[in-house]
């Protein structure tokens, strides 16, 4: 029954969809037939389209964003939300309300296929039913990524089993990035009646294995009885995930907490049933009830498989425009792209704050399209190499880095989190105006070496529970050059 209704819901929005029909206070469409704008995913990117395409760009459009889930998780987040240090519904971004809010029609449904030469795309509506097929004028894809794989024991041997016990162990994917809030939950709760020690494995090293291992390490030592938690990580040192002293830093903390690092080495083989894992280089055997696989990124199959687009090692090929190669009407941003040559191999890396920043560069490329401007009235996208790098340590502190500074301390946390929320205020519907209006305008007027000291206070002596003054720090260092030398500088001498 309910799958019958959100059939129908799928039809009538594409029927709405499909509808080229002029509207009294549209003149301008009377004459000439809408476009249809398909957006392919509630990433990072889209939603600021969503909420950022000029009203006089969609009065020329029917606009339609289709995602395989309704809410959107913002990464920047998620740790917190392990970590139990901010509620779950603050991660989301609601795209059935968003799309309304912003004129799109939402379409809660998953794309198979994409074939740019006849210009339609094929999807599978999430209420079930066969596959349909849309027509589009403008294509856009930010359908993020999937996580890189493991082997498991099925296709390897030389692992042997473990002895069977009650607690069936849980294997937890960083990706899709929603599921993840939820099975740390579910873990949770099955572990709490067992009397025995929890052994919890993160797998990778980047930056949220680094982040998920100290926000299970600061909830679960608080809610289950006995819990072991362990990093296991190809990379030696954290140096590329964050830059050396950053990540020294990362490593210190962790070594603090108590969490195990297994560093240098990584998985070859899970036994997923039987909750244990082979290290590589004939490296030991590890028992786990809880494992969480963070080793990177990886495209989706479904892009190689099912579509015509240019790809490198699977991800969408597009120019600093963020046109795909060889089309005219098609966009990618977020994770699933690649930049082809045009920047080094594996740059930039697949984190959200790229999608973030692409995200404006395709609303006006977008636009420029349906307006009909020149292709040189197009922004092109410049990956930034050094931004304000800040990392949750899940205790309500936080290590960030900057210009190779590194600065710790509750305050790094409070910024993190403000900006972060400040982020997804943009999406609320309605916004939280308090939020929004928060800035820091206000320039630090000190000299140098106040600014290093600010910055390397420990804890909060200086600014209570605010971080505006090393907010006001930061962004003199972003404008001032001759400013930001001496503070570095002066960083260099005291240590
Ligand atoms: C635990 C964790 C913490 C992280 N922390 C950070 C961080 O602090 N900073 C940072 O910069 N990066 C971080 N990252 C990386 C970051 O999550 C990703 O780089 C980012 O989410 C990519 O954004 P995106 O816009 O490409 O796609 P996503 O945000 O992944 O969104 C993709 C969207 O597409 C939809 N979709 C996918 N396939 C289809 C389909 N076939 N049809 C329809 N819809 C589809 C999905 O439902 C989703 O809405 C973290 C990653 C993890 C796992």
């Amino acid at each position: 029954m309910s799958g019958c209704k959100k059939f129908s819901h799928t039809a009538l929005v594409l029927k709405k969809a499909l509808r080229f029909r002029a509207t009294s206070r549209d003149q301008s469409a009377m004459t000439k037939p809408q476009r249809l704008l398909v957006l392919v995913g509630g990433g990072h990117a889209h939603i600021q389209v969503v909420a950022s395409l000029p009203q006089a760009v969609k009065r020329e459009l029917r606009c339609v964003l289709i995602s395989d889930s309704h809410s959107a998780a913002y990464s920047g987040l998620v740790p917190a939300v392990v970590a139990g240090l901010t509620p779950e519904k603050n991660a989301y971004v609601e795209l059935p309300v968003l799309a309304k809010h912003h004129d799109f029609l939402f379409l809660h449904a998953r794309v198979t296929n994409v074939d740019s030469q006849s210009r339609t795309i094929r999807f599978l509506p999430n209420g079930g039913g066969a596959e349909r097929t849309l027509r589009y004028d403008i294509l856009s894809l930010d359908v993020g990524s999937t996580t890189a794989g493991i082997p498991t024991l099925s296709r390897n041997t030389g692992l042997r089993p473990r002895p069977v016990t009650d607690f069936k162990p849980f294997v937890i994917y960083t990706r899709p990035i929603s599921d993840l809030m939820g099975s740390v939950s579910e873990f949770e709760a099955a572990a709490k009646s067992r009397v025995s020690t929890s052994r919890v494995v993160v797998a990778g090293g980047g930056p949220a294995g680094i982040e998920l291992a100290l926000a299970l390490d600061a909830r679960l030592k608080r809610s289950l009885r006995e819990c072991e938690v362990t990093l296991v990580s190809r990379n030696e040192s954290f140096a590329d995930s964050f830059g050396r002293a950053a990540g020294n830093a990362a490593i210190a903390e962790l070594k603090r907490r108590g969490v195990r690092l297994l560093l240098g080495v990584g998985v070859k083989v899970i036994d997923e049933k039987g909750g244990r894992l082979l290290l590589e280089d004939d490296g030991p055997e590890v028992d786990f009830d809880c494992l969480v696989v963070a080793t990177g990124a990886a495209p989706h199959g479904w892009l190689s498989k099912a579509t015509d687009l240019p790809l490198h090692h699977g991800w969408v090929v597009v120019g600093t425009d963020l046109r795909v190669k060889g089309t005219t009407n098609v966009f990618a941003a977020g994770d699933c792209v690649s930049f082809g040559a045009t920047f080094r191999e594996d740059f930039p890396p697949k984190a959200g704050v790229y999608a973030v920043r692409e995200g404006p560069v395709l609303c006006h490329n977008i636009s420029t399209m349906v307006e009909g401007r020149e292709p040189h009235a197009m922004k092109h996208f410049k990956p930034q190499k050094s931004f304000l790098s800040l990392l949750s340590t899940g205790d309500g502190r936080g290590i960030g880095s900057k210009y190779g500074l590194v600065f710790t301390g509750t305050w790094v946390y409070r910024l993190k989190n403000y900006i972060d929320e400040a982020w997804q205020d943009k999406f609320r519907v309605p916004k939280n105006s308090e939020l929004s209006d928060r800035g820091v305008d206000e320039e630090f007027d000190g000299t140098a070496a106040e600014g290093a000291a600010i910055l390397h206070a420990a804890e909060d002596v200086l600014t209570g529970d605010s971080f505006e003054l090393q907010l006001s720090v930061l962004k003199r260092m972003d404008r001032d050059e001759g400013f930001r030398e001496k503070l570095v500088s002066v960083k260099i001498q005291d240590t």
